[in-house]
């Protein structure tokens, strides 16, 4: 049998993808017809993302499923028109690009890296920053990513508290769920990282009272999604001093046009939504597995949970 694959993204992303997807479907041995234009009809799956021209997957009448190359699915969860699963893209790639990202700046605030960098004024300043297990660090979202991330600050010696929607244990980690675990996941965090998906139960979820309770001057990292935090309520926050810094990779409108606040704030740091992305390789890998096992009539990975959002 050979599955027919339209892919269905972005320009310029066939480009990198065709190859990398035509070795791992060889290597997981489906015989595939991969195409960027085939008939709707004959479609059998669509592999995704944002940027696709394919709106509407009404016409897709055999298609098995959705095989996304992103983790957030937010653009497309909702989509009236898609009745078939869903899966979102966990990518060891992407996943080793976020806890690099992750770790990265928040060891950039905890060690105090700017006042070096950016301030080296001829004053001898000889203080030396606190270690990571004297520093608390709480990771919101404990998926694919989050748990990764959390997992490293942890073994780079952090107190790490994590956030999730079901309760969780994970050696190494306070994990903690429910309101009242935001809350003191919020009132523990002198660095707080952002990985939760954007769904209508996360919007922003960070808003002035939850900004409110926080530690005086701590630090947010978020390589979520933009609209997890109020922007008004946080950069009225910055301005008080309640939140000391934020480093931003992600943002409601992208890019994040000239004129924002956050391109000029002192406090701020805006990074181009960066923070990782899936890479080629090793998501086709992903990408051919899944259509392997709807093949062979087993159950996909990574099913999105189309009532939750994620
Ligand atoms: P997952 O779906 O694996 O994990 C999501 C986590 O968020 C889970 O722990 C989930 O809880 C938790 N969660 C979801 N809703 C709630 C809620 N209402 N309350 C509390 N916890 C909640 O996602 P990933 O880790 O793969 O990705 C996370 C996000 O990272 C993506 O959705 C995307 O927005 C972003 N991203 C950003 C990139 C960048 O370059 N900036 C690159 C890739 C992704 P539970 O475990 O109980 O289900």
């Amino acid at each position: 049998m050979t599955a027919n694959v339209l892919f269905a993204a972005g320009a310029g992303q066939w480009a990198i993808y065709e190859a990398p997807l035509r070795r791992a479907l060889d290597r997981a041995g489906v015989t595939a017809r991969l195409a960027t234009d085939l008939p709707p009809e004959e479609v059998d799956y669509i592999v995704y993302a944002p940027g696709s021209a394919v709106q509407d997957f009404t016409p897709f009448r055999r298609a098995r499923a959705v095989l996304s190359l992103w983790a957030g699915v937010e653009r497309i969860v909702g989509n009236q028109t898609l009745c078939i699963p869903l899966a979102r893209m966990v990518d060891d790639g992407l996943t080793q690009g976020m806890v690099e990202w992750v770790s990265g700046h928040v060891l950039r605030h905890h060690l105090g890296m700017d006042a070096h960098i950016l301030h080296q004024d001829g004053v001898w300043r000889p203080e030396a920053p606190p270690l990571a297990r004297d520093r608390r660090v709480s990771v919101l979202g404990l998926g694919a990513l989050g748990a990764a991330c959390a997992r490293m600050l942890a073994t780079l010696g952090f107190a790490v508290t994590g956030w999730s929607r079901g309760a969780k244990e994970i050696a190494g980690l306070r994990c903690l769920s429910g309101d009242e675990g935001l809350r003191q996941a919020l009132a523990q965090a002198d660095i707080l990282v952002l990985l939760l998906p954007l769904t209508p139960r996360t919007e922003n979820l960070l808003d002035a009272t939850r900004l409110a309770l926080m530690p005086h001057g701590a630090v947010i990292v978020n390589p979520g999604r933009g609209a997890l935090i109020d922007d008004a309520a946080l950069l009225d926050a910055l301005d008080r001093g309640q939140i000391g810094h934020a480093t931003l990779d992600v943002f409601r409108t992208e890019p994040l046009p000239p004129e924002h606040p956050f391109w000029a704030h002192p406090r701020v740091t805006v990074t181009p939504h960066i923070a990782s992305e899936t890479r080629p390789e090793t998501a086709a890998e992903v990408i051919a597995e899944n259509i392997r096992r709807g093949e062979a009539g087993e159950p996909l990975l990574h099913l999105v949970d189309r009532s939750a959002g994620y």
